[in-house]
């Protein structure tokens, strides 16, 4: 990244002034009480840096069922005040780029959508024209913000499926074919004149559901994403764990089952066999006829008993996979999501028993989600990392 292409701080101010910042936007509404225990300040030095976040607008106090709540032992009865993000004090823009779609949306500093979603079809891979669609998508969003006399974004956030060095440069990029680096946030800053960096899409997503999601308020959270391929992250305290290996797909080839199909790597019945690729290659075997992943979802739809058949299976595999991260890992809550997670749903209990053959039987349940993310949710996740990159 240029030095110029930097999204910005938010203020000027101490290292616990930033860190307070962020510990309000990953908590609130939160309790001053609880607040000082996490940072490990007085109470006397928090009210005091409180007071100056408030006074730069960049903290207001409101809110209810904060984290937190509950706490301050002798005090319970009096009313707490609780702090949280100015989400009006800014916007920033996000998008995912995926093989043949970019989609966009700009958001507030709470992480909801403050514009519609805008969609590009990606006709030519190349870099250049790739690029060129992310720069009209900005400027769609930026003429909605102006019309909704909402503030200008700070930045500019692009989540790919692949691999980014230095916030801006996209080194991999599995499903564009792109064969050498593209220095995506320059060309969009030269062009836009707002700070850009690139993300992986799959640390977004992670990044989003801590702060403003499923996982918000809790110490550790996995996500896993099944689809096209198999994607991973994991965050500890609202901080993405590693997240430059993280974007290598480290979920891609747990084994699973050792029933289970080959992958082109060789392994039987590793996470690969989830892909949707690979569900049509089974179901094709099972049905003796070439089928999609499409026909697939429709036959488990109708109840077809090979469908279902399969079904039962992947949602063990599915079971299986969470209980690996849950039990290496020990994140406090598993997310399941990507464009095929939804065939988790075709038969929740096989995926209960998949995590139950593998889980300590006085280990204490995972607790287990599986959410559906639209293409906009992508495009959000992506902004919520400028949120993070300006109050760093
Ligand atoms: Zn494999």
């Amino acid at each position: 990244m240029t030095r110029e292409n930097t999204i910005p701080r938010w203020f000027d101010g101490s290292d616990n002034m930033h860190r307070t910042a962020r510990a309000i936007a990953k908590y609130g509404p939160v309790a001053q009480a609880p607040l000082a225990q996490l940072e490990g300040l007085t109470s006397g030095t928090l009210s005091r840096i409180v007071g100056d976040l408030e006074e730069l607008d960049v903290v207001v106090e409101g809110g209810e069922d904060g984290f937190g709540e509950g706490d301050g032992g002798e005090r319970r009865g009096r009313p707490q005040t609780l702090l949280q993000l100015n989400r009006q004090a800014a916007t920033a823009i996000g998008m995912k780029v995926t093989g043949d779609e970019i989609v966009a949306t700009a958001i507030d500093f709470g992480g909801d959508a403050v514009t519609a979603a805008y969609r590009r079809q990606i006709v030519d891979r190349q870099p250049d024209a790739v690029v060129a669609l992310i720069v009209g998508l900005v400027d769609d969003c930026e003429r909605e913000l102006a019309l909704r006399s909402l503030p200008r974004p700070v930045g500019v956030g692009v989540a790919f499926g692949g691999h980014v060095v230095d916030g801006s440069v996209v080194d991999y990029a599995p499903f564009l074919h792109w064969n050498d680096p593209v220095d995506v946030g320059a060309v969009v800053f030269e062009r836009t004149g707002l700070p850009c960096a690139a993300f992986n899409d799959v640390n977004s997503l992670a990044f989003m559901e801590s702060w403003f999601g499923e996982g918000h308020g809790l110490g550790s959270l996995a996500v896993v994403t099944v689809g096209a391929g198999i994607g991973y992250s994991l965050t500890a305290r609202g901080e993405l764990v590693d997240g430059s290996n993280a974007s290598y797909g480290l979920a891609a080839h747990v084994p699973l089952d050792s029933r289970g199909p080959l992958c082109t790597a060789g392994h039987v019945g590793c996470s690969q066999c989830l892909t949707d690729e690979s569900l049509a290659t089974q179901y094709s075997e099972l049905r003796g006829t070439a089928e999609t992943f499409d026909d697939f979802v429709r036959d488990a739809r109708d109840n077809v008993p090979q469908a279902t058949l399969l079904a039962n299976r992947i949602c063990f595999r599915i079971g299986t996979l969470v209980a690996a991260i849950a039990n290496l890992a020990m994140p406090e809550k598993v997310v399941l999501s990507g464009e095929s997670a939804f065939v988790a749903k075709f038969d929740a209990e096989s995926v209960r028993e998949g995590i139950a053959q593998f889980r300590h039987t006085q280990a204490a349940p995972v607790d287990f989600a599986v959410v559906d993310h639209p293409a906009s949710d992508w495009a959000r996740a992506a902004a919520t990392r400028v949120i993070g990159e300006y109050l760093r």
